[in-house]
């Protein structure tokens, strides 16, 4: 796969046709849901005439179809923003922008972000990098493929519960989810408002440790985005890493546990020490996930109601007949069973018993997390209990597909810094992802770790 230096330097038009001939070609993976030719094409002629310079000059990439991002709609992959013009970008697009990077394209995905398999799409599924027969993961999908795929060299996704590093860990590509806040959530369909992160796919740790780079920062349109922390950093000192006991069970697919102890072993040979570890309450994690975000989700969503912006329902008579049909028609059965439950865990009776539940046993789970860090540098354990699964194989039941996102919802709740590298393939060619796992603000460690493993056998 090509790195972003195999593209700065060249012709900004030269990059940019070839990303949307590979684009093009490489249709029947339904990794894209548009492309933004004609902008893109304009961009890569004022970049060649030396009107924008940059760390990212003239370097092709793709944004998730949750980025408000001009040359085509925003649609979240959902009937309800199907046609819907961005008035204006996201502050992560505008930072790349603003470095020369070229945004040729919006990747598909859940509509919305709620999935782990980019199924839910109300446009139709994305097909994994590997295999046409097996899921992208989700719900980032397209922007995994894309990379994977060589299509560009980098691409944006986000990060709820996993959307960014599972999607990462089946296609074989770097995905990084970082410290809530590093990076501002302005200009981006917003899911689950305590975990919702921004971040990348790339082909190699560097490369995505360049592009965090240019996005990390304040904003002032985000109050939740911390000071810029994130300096990319070459070479650690050696770590020592916690193997998380409790994802390395005989529930877990043979061979990704096997990925994971060959990455250890590799570890171990670059001086780092690796001891196991444990974090009970990572059993409750999915419990507490699929109640607080469902709560969130549900509120987030109550903005589209078929008046302001998004899907409009016709030949209504009455307003609540307006509300109910557009909404209706607007959003997928996943975006529906996730207000339902929402609306249930928030409403009077409930709250106690579970919302308020769910939050205390959060702060158990985050109390778990810094005791270990007190004596350790990082985490280390599988993306998923399996490789990429067959299409449809989860769709008929939604909590199998939720049982996909055991191990990355941990560290979301907790807002830690989390990414997925590559760990090998299994016998059957399937890309396995090793995520790593660090305290808030030690996203660049992490990545630092990974390049200096990358290659290693
Ligand atoms: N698969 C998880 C979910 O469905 C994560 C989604 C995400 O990170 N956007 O909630």
């Amino acid at each position: 796969m090509a790195s972003i230096a195999d593209y700065t330097g060249n012709s900004a038009r030269a990059n940019v046709e070839k990303a949307l001939a590979a684009a093009k070609s490489n249709e029947s993976y339904h990794a894209l849901l548009s492309l933004t030719e004609a902008r893109a094409l304009k961009r890569a002629d004022a970049v060649d005439r030396g009107e924008i310079t940059g760390r990212l000059a003239g370097v092709p990439f793709v944004v998730k179809d949750n980025f408000l991002a001009f040359g085509a709609p925003t649609t979240a992959a959902s009937k309800m923003l199907e046609n819907f013009d961005a008035p204006l970008q996201a502050t992560a697009v505008e930072k790349l922008e603003a470095e020369g990077a070229i945004c040729i394209g919006k990747a598909n995905l859940d509509a919305f972000a709620h999935g782990g398999s980019t199924e839910n799409s109300a446009f139709g599924p994305t097909k994994n990098a590997h295999d046409q027969g097996r899921v992208a993961g989700g719900s980032s999908g397209g922007s995994a493929v894309v990379t994977a795929l060589d299509i560009v060299p980098f691409a944006l996704g986000t990060d709820t519960g996993g959307s960014i590093r599972q999607p990462a860990s089946f296609n074989g590509v770097v995905g990084v989810k970082p410290t809530y806040g590093a990076v501002s959530r302005y200009g981006v369909v917003a899911m689950a408002s305590s975990t919702d992160t921004i971040g990348c796919f790339a082909t190699n740790a560097d490369d995505a440790a360049l592009v965090m780079g240019v996005m990390t920062g304040r904003d002032v349109r985000d109050m939740t985005t911390l000071p810029d922390f994130f300096v990319p950093t070459t070479g650690v000192r050696p770590q020592k890493i916690g193997l998380i006991r409790e994802y390395m069970s005989d529930d877990v697919d043979g061979e990704v546990r096997m990925a994971i102890e060959k990455y250890v072993d590799r570890l171990r040979a670059a001086g780092h020490t690796v001891e196991e570890v444990s974090l009970p309450a990572v059993k409750y994690a999915l419990a507490m996930y699929y109640i607080i975000v469902p709560a969130e989700v549900s509120s987030n969503l109550a903005r589209y109601d078929g008046i302001r912006y998004g899907h409009r329902a016709e030949g209504v008579q009455t307003l609540a007949e307006l509300y109910g049909r557009s909404r209706d028609e607007g959003f997928v059965t996943e975006n529906k069973r996730r207000i339902m439950i929402g609306s249930y865990v928030l409403s009077s009776g409930f709250f106690d018993a579970y919302y308020q539940q769910a939050q205390k046993a959060r702060t158990i789970l985050i109390n778990e997390y810094n005791t270990l860090f007190e004596n350790y540098d990082l985490l280390i354990g599988p993306v998923a209990p399996t490789p990429a699964f067959r299409l449809g194989e989860n769709t008929a039941d939604p909590v199998k597909m939720y049982l996909a996102d055991i191990m990355t919802v941990p560290p979301s709740l907790a807002g830690l810094p989390a990414i997925s590298v590559p760990g090998g393939t299994s016998a059957s060619g399937l890309p396995i992802g090793v995520q790593l796992i660090g305290p808030q603000k030690s996203d660049a460690t992490l990545l630092a770790l990974a390049a200096s493993v990358e290659g290693s056998q």
